[in-house]
């Protein structure tokens, strides 16, 4: 590895210890280079951590990882998690979720994991979904061929769409528009949308690229979890980091871009001042706009790209710790949602309300026994409203609306799951937007990135990816990059931007 030349001196420096910004610190050592990650919290992770109450240890956030495969068909996060020998052990999740819809044409089915599972289990419950189901899975196939031509590096654009039409066609039509044309009857489209809160874009916007690319993520084999929590991951990235020379500044706030001659220098954080040919930001390019760097340095074009966006909807999750087990409480499944509409449009126009708003509840001790005391259980409530939506948790309110909030959210998750949540709580955090926009730094707290559909889908974002954000010597990597949010996005993020502004500075080659 190469050594610092002088005091507070490194070849790159990554703002935020998020799952991006540890890949990505971890991508730069691996060339040989010097590198500090400064974190504004104590601890790694973003997200990605857990917290204590009483004698419950709560994930803040995971609920399923894809892309992690199998010991014989690893994914690409197996991958990435051997190279820096991280052994945590995972539980894969035979089901993939339940759904609950409440309306006339309301329904309650356990859809199975894996690809042919998730088939099987849409035909049993609507059997006249066989052939567009066969065609939605034919289309998954071409868009993992077309990945699999991208991801060879150079491509031939004649070869791209003589021979991968479907994966550009399926990347600016929407899942609803695709489905429809495949004639999916109504009831097998609601189940087959339901993963759409977990990019949070509304499935009539949303390209069918990106929503297949994650289902095939999460279906390849089953989603999994991490046994000992996400926190653990990001303690196992950290030491990784640190064993290969790497360094860590928590409790650090990066304020400022440090400058020469129009290039970035360095990171300020307070009275300390670090410098670095290049800087890779976890935190978001309107953290870096916003007051870390002089306006007039912004090219015009990333202004107007900010401008543009729309940000990712905002969560707020109820965690709870239940003095009664999951099957005391007569509960089977992981993961629930529960949508007031079986019509996925109306599902996202719902999130206007919290009497609405699509719910995504987790009972954490279905996946793993052990993850609290015997017979207690671990429960977690969350819902999504979109990023700029008024939800009356102003400062003078704050704490009743926070309460009036998480009683909605829990009296309706009694409803639709005919269980009784109230009398049993031992222990009750409350999330809001503000809670994660404190703890994260990101615009309303969100934890999604830019919401993506329309003009800005994953593939005008590849595109263009290039020619965006092109203050020399920044890059951007996590749930704002072209993938958007999500655990594997976010840590492959990490990974490609680091390799990317490594080979545009030719760092490394020393
Ligand atoms: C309740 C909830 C449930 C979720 N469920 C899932 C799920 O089931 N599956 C899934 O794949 N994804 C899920 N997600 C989304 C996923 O967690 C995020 O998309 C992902 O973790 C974001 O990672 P990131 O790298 O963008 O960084 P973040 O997690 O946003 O971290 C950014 C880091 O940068 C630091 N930082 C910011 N500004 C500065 C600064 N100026 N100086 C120093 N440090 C700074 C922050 O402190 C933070 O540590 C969920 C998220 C939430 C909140």
């Amino acid at each position: 590895m190469r050594e610092r030349t002088e005091d507070n001196s490194y070849d790159l420096i990554v703002i935020g210890a998020g799952n991006a910004g540890l890949t990505a610190a971890l991508t730069a050592l691996d060339r040989g280079l010097s590198v500090l990650v400064l974190e504004k919290n104590l601890y790694p992770g973003g997200c990605a951590v857990s917290f204590k109450r009483g004698r419950f240890e709560f994930e803040a956030s995971l609920h399923e990882l894809a892309f992690v495969g199998t010991e014989d068909n690893p994914g690409p996060l197996n991958e990435l998690f051997d190279r820096y020998g991280i052994k945590e052990s995972f539980v894969s999740l035979p089901e993939a979720f339940r759904a609950i819809t409440l309306d006339e044409n309301g329904y309650d089915v356990v859809i199975r994991s894996g690809l042919q599972g998730f088939y099987d289990s849409i035909l049993e419950a609507v059997p006249d979904a066989g052939p567009s189901l066969s065609k939605v899975y034919d289309l998954i196939r071409s868009i993992t061929d077309a990945v699999a031509y991208f991801s060879k590096g150079k491509q031939n654009k004649l070869w791209t769409l003589l021979r991968h039409r479907d994966f550009i066609k399926a990347s600016t039509y929407s899942v609803l528009d695709v489905l429809n044309s495949f004639e999916m009857p109504e009831k097998a489209r609601s189940i087959f949308c339901t993963y759409w809160p977990y990019l949070g874009s509304s499935p009539d916007s949303l390209d069918m690229m990106i929503y297949l690319a994650m289902f095939e993520g999460y279906m390849r084999s089953a989603p999994a979890i991490p046994k000992r929590r996400s926190y653990a991951l990001s303690c196992a990235l950290e030491d990784a980091i640190l064993k290969k020379g790497g360094h860590i500044r928590y409790h650090t706030e990066a304020d400022r871009l440090l400058f020469d001659d129009g290039k970035v220098s360095g990171v300020g954080a307070g009275d300390l001042t670090f410098h670095a040919s290049a800087v890779v930001s976890n935190a978001f390019p309107e953290r870096i706009y916003a007051g870390m760097m002089p306006k007039e340095q912004i090219p015009l074009k990333d202004l107007k790209l900010s401008a543009a966006r729309r940000f990712g909807p905002k969560f707020y999750t109820v965690y709870l710790g239940l003095n009664r087990s999951v099957e005391d409480l007569g509960i089977r499944d992981y993961t629930v949602f529960i949508n007031q509409s079986s019509d996925p449009v109306r599902q996202y126009l719902d999130m206007a309300s919290f009497e609405t708003t699509p719910l995504i509840i987790n009972f954490l001790s279905n996946a793993v026994p052990d993850a609290s005391p015997e017979g207690t259980s671990l429960v977690y409530i969350t819902a999504l409203r979109e990023a700029e939506a008024e939800d009356g948790l102003g400062a003078e309110n704050y704490f009743n609306a926070k309460s009036d909030f998480a009683k909605i959210l829990i009296e309706r998750a009694e409803r639709a799951l005919h269980i009784d949540i109230r009398d049993h709580i031992e222990e009750i955090e409350i999330c809001t937007p503000a809670t994660f926009a404190r703890y994260l730094g990101t615009p309303f707290g969100t934890p999604y990135g830019y919401l993506m559909g329309g003009w800005d889908v994953s593939m005008f974002r590849t595109m263009h990816s290039g020619e965006d954000h092109q203050i020399p010597g920044l890059t951007f990597a996590g749930a704002h990059g072209n993938n958007g949010d999500g655990y594997s996005s976010t840590y492959l993020s990490g990974v490609k931007q680091t390799e990317r502004i490594i080979r545009d500075l030719e760092l490394g080659k020393e």
